[in-house]
C-alpha cells in the first residue's frame, strides 16, 4: 500500500466507511522477543471472511500495512493476528508496539483474491514469520473438512510454532537448503498426489523466497495451477 497524503487517506476513510470497523483490543500475547497476538473485538455479523484474506490498519496519517487474521468467530466478534515485530522504527512495526489492551483500532475488513483450495486432498503453506496468521487461518479451514494440513515455516525463533501449534517442517531464515531439503522429503512421499494435482501449495512472506520456492516446485513437476502465491514484504520496499 502506498504512502498517501493523510487528507486522502482521511477521504478514503470516510467514503468507505462501511469497509472501515471500530475494533477493540481485548487481548494481547508475546509469542517471542519478535511476534505479538494481537486479539480484536467488533461485530463481524457482515462481514466475508475467507483463509489468507487481509485486513487493512492504518498504522498512522499518511499508511496502511496488511496483515492476516485467523480465529475468526462471527458469534464472539473477536479474530486474532500475529505481528512480525520486525524493526520498531518501521511504522507497522512501532504501531503494534504502542497498542495496549482497550484501545481502539480501525481496521479495514478482511479482502482479498481466492487463495484457499477448499477441495485440494493436501494444503501445504510454506513461508515465514509474516505468514504464520495465514497459515493458522488455513488449517482451521483443513481442520473442519477432510484434508491434510502441513506447513514448512522459515523462522528465526522456531519456539513459535510450538506455541501456535503449526507442527509441521521447519528451517531457520535463509537457510535455503534446509527448504528445499524439507520439500524434497515431502514432493517425495507425496510423489502420486503431486502427480494427481491433490497437493496444493500457498506461497506467502519474502516476495524474493517465495519465487524460489516457487520455481523449485515447478521444476520438481509441481503444476503451475496448484502453486498459490502472495509476496508478503519485499526487501527495501514498504507496506505491500
Ligand atoms: C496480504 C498480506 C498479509 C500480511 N499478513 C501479515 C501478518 O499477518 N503479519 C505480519 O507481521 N505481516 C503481514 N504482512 C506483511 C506486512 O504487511 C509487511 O511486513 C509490512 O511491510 C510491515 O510494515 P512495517 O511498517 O513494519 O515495515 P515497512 O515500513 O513496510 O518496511 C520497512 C522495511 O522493512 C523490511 N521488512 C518489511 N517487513 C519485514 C518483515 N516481516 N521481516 C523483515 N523485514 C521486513 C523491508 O526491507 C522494508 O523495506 C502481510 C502482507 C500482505 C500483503
Amino acid at each position: 500500500m502506498p504512502s498517501l497524503p493523510k487528507w486522502i487517506n482521511d477521504t478514503v476513510e470516510n467514503v468507505w466507511s462501511s469497509k472501515f470497523k471500530d475494533c477493540t483490543v481485548t487481548y494481547m500475547e508475546t509469542i517471542t522477543q519478535h511476534l505479538r497476538r494481537i486479539r480484536f473485538e467488533t461485530d463481524l455479523q457482515d462481514v466475508q471472511f475467507e483463509p489468507a484474506y487481509a485486513i487493512g490498519i492504518r498504522v498512522n496519517d499518511r499508511d496502511f500495512r496488511n496483515y492476516s487474521p485467523f480465529n475468526f468467530n462471527k458469534e464472539s466478534g473477536t479474530f486474532d493476528v500475529i505481528f512480525h515485530i520486525h524493526d520498531t522504527a518501521a511504522v507497522g512495526s512501532n504501531f503494534v508496539t504502542q497498542l495496549s489492551i482497550g484501545d481502539s483500532v480501525k481496521i479495514l475488513v478482511p479482502r482479498g483474491k481466492r487463495f484457499y483450495e477448499p477441495f485440494a486432498k493436501i494444503h501445504f503453506s510454506i513461508g515465514d514469520e509474516t505468514s504464520l496468521g495465514s497459515s493458522l487461518s488455513i488449517k482451521e479451514a483443513v481442520d473442519q473438512g477432510k484434508g491434510t494440513f502441513i506447513c514448512l515455516h522459515e523462522l528465526e525463533e522456531i519456539i513459535a510454532l510450538e506455541t501456535l501449534h503449526l507442527y509441521g517442517y521447519h528451517s531457520p531464515k535463509n537457510s535455503t537448503m534446509r527448504m528445499i531439503e524439507a520439500l524434497n522429503d515431502f514432493l517425495n512421499e507425496e510423489n502420486e498426489a503431486i502427480h494427481n494435482d491433490e497437493a496444493v501449495f500457498y506461497l506467502t512472506g519474502n516476495g524474493e523466497r517465495m519465487s524460489l520456492f516457487r520455481k523449485f516446485l515447478k521444476a520438481r513437476g509441481v503444476s503451475p495451477k496448484c502453486i498459490k502465491s502472495q509476496a508478503y514484504w519485499i526487501e527495501g520496499k514498504r507496506g505491500l
